[in-house]
């Protein structure tokens, strides 16, 4: 730590929805004791909120990572007396500043090489951004390390995981298990789901959340990079990472004991409380977290998934066992197909077969499941593409797309 007060914080994303959240908790304590100090805000395109957030948290640094946007977002930010900067580099350049706790919300693989910048200067790292871990989990945790700070799991299943994982008694975890709501089209044949719209994809019953995470949520490619996350976060074998349909997500996931105790998180579906967990961590956050009253909601239910309709969990967990590179491939094909989704130029149904087409071409040298010699270059390169290779399947399958 820099400081011992106040705690200095960089928030990558922080105009989508886990940024938000961030920036909300701390503003909510702040007002109880001027604890954290916002240094650096990056955003993608949403200039106006960015220039909002700005102007209420007065950072040392604003970037936009919208080179088109840069003009409209200076005109904004005019007679701030703010520094702002506008590009890639720029994002990247911002998030190796020293501080001391970031919030990495950048959504995709656009938020590998900042996460990367940032795991390289010693500072805790709250990761939300999946998509990075995915592609580059053991050198990124690695890298982290070896700075001297940690990389903590925003994600509400591993942030539970975190919570209740003893660590010194690792050899006595039977297995890891994931929860999952199940999404809008939990019971949904194949066939169904080969109808079903944008709209009804991107209404998820529990969690309010970006697009392209609620898209995942809904193919259950979101419980399939959550199952590569756990695997590399917590150094477990695939066989010992389960997911169970949880439709009510109350029970965030559990760790299950070789002496037959399985211990779980609970909590509101907010994701304010996993985030306020890494803000002061090893320390637990004051603050005034939503109701959770276990009577009001009554019962909790739990089914197994249904992966011949949903087989984006299969293929997650084949892109993890195959090892080396393989689970870059699985994100970029999902990154591509459930931007052509949201597009309408893809059914949902066809993200998965796309994916598991993209693994079959892949052609990877093989390596080890926990290889820290990966390199963010390299992951890019392939990264680029898949996306060639799957971009070429999503302009072919438009004209079979339902309208
Ligand atoms: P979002 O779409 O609401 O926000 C994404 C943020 O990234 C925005 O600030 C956007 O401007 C920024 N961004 C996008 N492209 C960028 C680029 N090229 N350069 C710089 N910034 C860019 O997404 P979200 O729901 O907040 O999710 C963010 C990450 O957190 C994702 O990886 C998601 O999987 C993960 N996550 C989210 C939730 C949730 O509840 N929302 C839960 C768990 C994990
Ligand atoms: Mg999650």
């Amino acid at each position: 730590m820099l400081n011992a007060l106040p705690k200095s914080v960089t928030v990558l994303g922080s105009t989508g929805s886990i940024g938000v959240s961030t920036l909300a908790l701390i503003e909510e304590l702040n007002a109880l004791e001027p604890k954290y100090r916002i240094d650096v805000l990056c955003g993608g395109k949403n200039i106006e909120l960015l220039a909002q957030q700005a102007r209420k948290f007065r950072p040392g640094l604003t970037v936009i990572a919208d080179t088109e946007s840069w003009d409209a977002f200076q005109g904004l930010m005019e007679g701030s007396g703010l520094e702002i900067a506008c590009g890639d580099a720029a994002v990247i350049e911002a998030a190796a500043r020293p501080v001391d706790w970031v919030m990495a919300a950048i959504v995709g693989i656009a938020g590998l090489e900042p996460v990367w910048a940032a795991s390289g200067t010693g500072a805790t790292v709250a990761l939300a951004n999946k998509e990075a871990l995915v592609c580059c989990g053991p050198a990124l945790l690695a890298r982290a390390k070896a700075a001297g700070g940690c990389i903590l799991p925003v994600d509400s299943e591993h942030n539970a995981i975190f919570q209740v994982l003893d660590g010194t008694q690792k050899d006595m975890v039977n297995r890891l298990v994931l929860t999952a709501s199940g999404g809008p089209f939990r019971g949904y044949s194949r066939d169904q789901l080969s109808r079903v719209t944008v709209e009804q994809a991107l209404k998820h019953p529990n969690w309010s959340m970006g697009a392209k995470i609620t898209i995942d949520s809904a193919s259950l490619a979101n419980k399939g990079l959550e199952f590569i996350e756990a695997a590399y976060l917590f150094d477990m074998p695939a066989d010992q990472i389960d997911a169970v349909i949880h439709p009510q997500s109350v029970i965030h996931s559990m760790v299950e004991y070789k002496d037959g105790s399985s211990l779980a998180q609970m909590g509101p579906a907010d994701m304010r409380v996993p985030i306020s967990y890494c803000l002061n961590w090893p320390r637990r956050t004051a603050w005034q977290a939503p109701g959770f009253d276990l009577k009001t909601i009554g019962s909790l239910t739990f089914e197994a998934p249904d992966e011949d309709a949903f087989p984006m969990l299969r293929l997650a967990r084949e892109a993890l066992k195959a090892g080396g590179d393989m689970p870059v491939v699985f994100n970029a094909a999902n990154e591509v197909c459930v931007a052509a989704f949201l597009q309408k130029r893809l059914a949902f149904t066809q993200i998965a077969e796309n994916v598991e087409a993209a693994m079959m071409r892949a052609q990877l040298p093989s390596k080890a499941i926990n290889d820290t010699s990966q390199d963010v270059g390299t992951i890019l390169e392939l990264d680029a593409r898949i996306r060639a290779l799957v971009g070429g399947f999503c302009d072919r399958s438009a004209s079979s797309v339902p309208k």
